[in-house]
């Protein structure tokens, strides 16, 4: 099974992603995200772990890249808790800007700041996920990742050293965090050229948590999902017309900050205004 694979999201028909590779440095995630897709499918997931001979396995399939985007990572944060000790992140990108592809890292780390320097070095972009600017709230539904006040100042200090940063908002849960509005006018201000929004997709995993910590919030949007809503692989979305309106409407207000805008898995492609995940915010490599 080879490190770096070809970006295939849980085969999800509804992907619009252009083609990328993708490379998770981890197994598991110390974050603990109550809305979590990856606990679902992943044993032991919130205990974080290596990979056998990573680096050197890494070091082998990074001199066969030919340009490609190698997206860090999908399945797993790059930045759990324990990158700050391990720093096992920080060695795969001295690894991979020595070789030929571009880099987006996928984060809910500020820790991803402290890599600007190796980001510097190839083409890269960062899209940092910031579901709420409420750090109170944040700290109910991602327990253990850095506040958002903190991901707003690393998104900042990245866009300074020249690093272009979109960011994802992502999931949307109906009648918590389904207007951004404040969120965005927040990130224009400092520079973010591009939201990546997407609405919450039920699974029995996620769905207990999400109750358990918010019971009145989940008791009032349970029949849109589970009689109104549909299936799409083995998850339960909103109702189509209600996860289009949300994300029209987001998209009206991205635009309107002068941002583009992009849905993930959404089955509407017709609602981004440029690449779905930000990717059109790579540097082009040199000849291009
Ligand atoms: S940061 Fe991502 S992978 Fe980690 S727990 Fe949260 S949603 Fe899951």
């Amino acid at each position: 099974m080879p490190l770096i694979s070809k970006f295939d999201p849980w085969r999800s028909g509804l992907c619009t992603c252009p083609p990328k590779l993708t490379f998770n440095p981890y197994t598991g995630c110390d974050h603990q995200c109550i809305y979590c897709y990856a606990s679902s499918y992943i044993p032991n997931f919130k205990d974080c772990r290596l990979k056998k001979d990573l680096l050197l396995t890494l070091r082998r399939e990074a001199a066969k890249l030919n340009g490609e985007t190698v997206s860090i990572a999908n399945s797993s944060d790059p930045y759990p808790r324990i990158e700050t000790s391990e720093g096992l992140t920080r060695r795969c990108l001295e690894i991979l800007v020595e070789s030929n592809c571009r880099i987006q890292i996928i984060t809910k780390s500020n820790v991803v700041a402290r890599d600007d320097d190796l980001l510097s070095k190839v083409p890269a972009t960062v899209a940092l996920t910031i579901t709420t600017d409420d750090d109170s709230l944040a700290k109910i539904i991602e327990p253990f990742a850095p506040l958002p006040s903190q991901r707003i100042k690393a998104t900042q200090d990245l866009i300074n050293s020249g690093i272009p940063v979109s960011v994802r908002i992502d999931p949307i849960i109906p009648n918590l965090n389904d207007n951004p509005k404040r969120l965005m006018a927040t990130l224009a201000s400092i520079g973010v050229k591009h939201i990546t929004s997407s609405t919450y997709k039920a699974k029995p995993d996620n769905w207990h948590k999400l109750t358990q910590a918010l019971p009145q919030v989940m008791e009032k949007i349970k029949p849109l999902y589970f009689q109104q809503g549909e299936r799409v692989g083995g998850s339960t979305l909103l109702p189509k017309e209600y996860r289009y309106r949300i994300l029209k409407s987001i998209r009206e207000d991205a635009i309107v900050c002068g941002m583009q805008f992009g849905v993930c898995r959404e089955g509407f492609p017709q609602l981004n205004t440029a690449s779905c995940d930000g990717s059109w915010l790579l540097p082009k490599l040199d000849g291009e």
